[in-house]
């Protein structure tokens, strides 16, 4: 007997750990001259194109009615992260001069590790020992640990790249090593982070077309090698957009990536050198291509004005050394600017380096205060401003929250334009 049937559903059902636990077809009433072997093929065609399907840990709940901006939740191992967030760096397992319970105070809700700084010292298996990165460093928080492909690229001018890795050798001692996208996933799950991600080839600015097309392409195949190595951890693993100053090329990458599928999905190599209104070209031709429903991670980026910038653009998460190492500086973010503590004009100033800060530096400590510590290399000094420049980004973070839940980003960024020109 011969069926002929009109209409072919299926249903594909996952565990918690994506494992395909079983599927079924509906077959609906028999109809003469249908092909029934055509709808068969096309099902299974896409539900081997869709398997096994990467369940976002990204919830959205709120948007921007006017622009991209987007308000959401990520889960992760340690907790869930509102967003748009920023990442403060803690490069060598700390984030330079706050201690934990500071980053918690002035709302900090992740950080960042380095992998390459760790991997190098003290090591990723004396790490694991400690039980992970988290206990180790005392911080019960989320934490995002990039993969150490633009650390190599940044400190190493030597580093070789071939299609299974780098090879580059220690900042510290000169030994030659070797990561590869395998190594890569491996020393994050030693780490014990809650957002891996793949190690990237770094592409410079400018780079040719032919450079920038070479090094994508070899990104997508580390990245399709890192997903396939990765355990069952639980850890989030993000994807990276490359392709330099080229549309296509990241959009190529981008669609890559989504085959491949991953937890989220960052840009990298932006906000290296090249003019903003490129970098926001770059922004604009790339994240309409990533799914809307997974977390977007703009890395290495950057000033106040880029953040808002980023998030009226649809990015939800950013990291950048900025604010602490500014802090360092002597370099403060307010919320009229910047201000540089050093300067004669605050030798007997007594407000506090802003007025509409609450953090504890601003609720404790006057301007001429902070000058003289910072004139006088005080240890002090980098703690207190580090504590404020991270709160002045944690802060203004949450106002961009704030403002996409009711639907004002875009007064609220006129306003923090137009306070920064008074
Ligand atoms: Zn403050």
């Amino acid at each position: 007997m011969s069926y002929n049937l009109s209409a072919v559903g299926g249903e594909a059902f996952y565990d918690s750990d994506n494992n395909l636990v079983s599927f079924f077809f509906v077959l609906y009433s028999i109809a003469p001259g249908s092909t029934i072997q055509q709808k068969i093929h096309d099902q299974t065609c896409f539900l081997k194109s869709t398997m096994p399907p990467v369940r976002s840990p990204f919830t959205r709940l709120a948007s921007s009615s006017q622009c991209s901006a987007r308000c959401g939740e990520v889960a992760t191992l340690h907790g869930t992260i509102k967003t748009p967030v920023f990442m403060p760096v803690g490069t060598l397992a700390t984030v330079k001069a706050v201690t934990p319970e500071n980053l918690v105070d002035l709302g900090a809700q992740i950080i960042l590790g380095n992998t390459y700084h760790l991997f190098i010292r003290p090591g990723h298996e004396l790490i694991k020992k400690f039980g992970g990165l988290h206990r180790f460093m005392h911080w019960n928080g989320p934490i995002l640990t990039d993969s150490g492909g633009f650390q190599i690229f940044s400190l190493q001018e030597l580093a070789k790249i071939t299609e299974q890795g780098a090879e580059f050798r220690s900042h510290l001692d000169g030994a030659r090593l070797f990561l590869g996208p395998e190594d890569a996933v491996h020393i994050q799950e030693a780490l014990g982070s809650d957002i891996m991600m793949v190690l990237d080839t770094c592409i410079p600015y400018p780079a040719n077309r032919d450079e920038a097309a070479k090094a994508t392409d070899l990104t997508g195949r580390w990245a399709r090698r890192s997903r396939e190595v990765q355990s069952k951890t639980g850890q989030l693993l993000f994807g990276i957009v490359q392709g330099g100053m080229y549309p296509d090329l990241r959009r190529q990458a981008a669609e890559e990536l989504i085959d491949i599928g991953f937890d989220g999905y960052a840009l990298g190599g932006l906000s290296v050198g090249e003019p903003k209104e490129l970098m926001q070209e770059m922004l604009e031709a790339t994240v309409p291509h990533l799914p809307d429903d997974f977390p977007v991670y703009l890395m290495g980026v950057g000033t106040p004005e880029d953040l808002v910038e980023g998030v009226y653009r649809g990015v939800d998460m950013f990291d950048c050394v900025m604010p602490t190492r500014n802090a360092r500086n002597g370099m403060l973010f307010t919320s009229s600017g910047r201000l540089v503590i050093k300067n004669s004009r605050y030798r007997e100033d007594q407000r506090p380096v802003d007025e509409q800060c609450d953090c504890y530096t601003c609720r404790n400590y006057s301007r001429a205060y902070l000058r003289h510590l910072f004139q006088c290399r005080e240890i002090l000094a980098y703690h207190l401003n580090s504590i404020h420049n991270l709160h002045y980004y944690c802060s203004l973070m949450a106002e961009m929250r704030k403002a996409i839940t009711e639907d004002c980003f875009m007064d609220f960024r006129q306003a923090f334009y137009s306070q920064r020109e008074q």
